[in-house]
């Protein structure tokens, strides 16, 4: 049972509670990306489990016509254990996706995941067009990422990178990852044929891909975390493609800190969560 406080961020400890967000988030025009939290896995089971728990959220999505996807953490489905397991594990995840026509995305995860998460997408994207890999902008590899795979035809989520990494491979300044960003957006718009999507809530970024959506005409998708901005995000579905990453699941109590400490605004709504009961 998931207290009210973190019933903002996390939707429910079911996919079936989970759904239930996601159906209203698509009524007001927003599709979702739903993420089964769990991570770091070092036990087969576990990581067989949530592999299966998303083919069948897939096929649940399939049959009900649901407007989303599926998001998933590589050390979720197995990286921790070893690289075999989570390419199968993943290869597994994209079959059924690509039989009920739903799109896979993979999330990013510290720098020591990075070539094996971009290796399973580059196993994939050949076969199943509709997968997604979110890049880092903190991360100094980034740019010659998304060069190497311009080449494919999936989908890039750009982030500014949520964990801290060592400085010889990574920018640490809150300026120099802005200017990245930015930078890479160029990159993303200048080379990709659509399929790109801005994984940020900050208004300098959100109005720099509007910016670039006008000068280049692409189409691309804003992604924004369920309860951070949320009356942002149903502004920006009116004109735009909006997808709210949508995290549910037993295992959301790391999540949920994760993201208190993260915002001064985050956590002063826990605060006021508490206070007012
Ligand atoms: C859909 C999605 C998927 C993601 N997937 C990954 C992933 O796979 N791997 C990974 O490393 N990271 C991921 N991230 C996290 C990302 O890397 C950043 O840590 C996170 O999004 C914060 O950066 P930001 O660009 O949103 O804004 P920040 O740089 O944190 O903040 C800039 C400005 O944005 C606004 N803002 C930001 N947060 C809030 C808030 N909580 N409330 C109100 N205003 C706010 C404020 O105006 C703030 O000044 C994901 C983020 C999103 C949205």
């Amino acid at each position: 049972m998931i207290p009210p406080i973190a019933r903002r961020f996390i939707a429910g400890t079911t996919a079936d509670s989970a759904l239930d967000h996601v159906r209203a988030q698509n009524d007001a025009g927003i599709t979702c990306l739903m993420n089964k939290l769990g991570e770091h896995y070092h036990d087969q089971q576990p990581a067989r489990e949530d592999t299966q728990a998303y083919q069948e959220l897939i096929k649940t999505l399939a049959q009900e016509d649901v407007g989303a996807s599926v998001s998933v953490k590589p050390s979720q489905i197995g990286l921790f254990i070893d690289e075999e397991t989570f390419s199968t594990n993943f290869a597994n995840i994209v079959e059924t996706a690509a039989a009920h026509d739903i799109r896979v995305w993979l999330d990013m995860e510290d720098h020591t995941t990075t070539d094996a998460t971009i290796q399973a997408y580059r196993d994939n994207v050949s076969t199943y067009e509709e997968i997604g890999i979110c890049l880092q902008a903190n991360l100094k590899r980034t740019s010659s990422d998304i060069q190497t795979l311009a080449e494919t035809n999936g989908w890039i989520r750009l982030v500014k990178g949520a964990y801290s990494e060592p400085d010889d491979i990574a920018f640490s300044s809150t300026e120099k990852i802005d200017t990245q960003y930015k930078e890479l957006l160029d990159m993303l718009f200048e080379s990709y044929d659509g399929r790109i999507a801005a994984g940020t809530h900050d208004p300098a970024m959100i109005e720099y891909v509007h910016e670039l959506h006008e000068t280049y005409d692409r189409s691309f998708q804003h992604q924004m975390l369920m309860g951070v901005r949320m009356d942002r995000q149903r502004e920006l579905a009116q004109d735009y493609d909006v997808a709210q990453y949508v995290p549910y699941g037993p295992e959301w109590m790391a999540y949920f800190y994760r993201r208190l400490r993260e915002k001064k605004e985050n956590l002063l709504f826990g605060l006021r969560a508490v206070l007012t009961g």
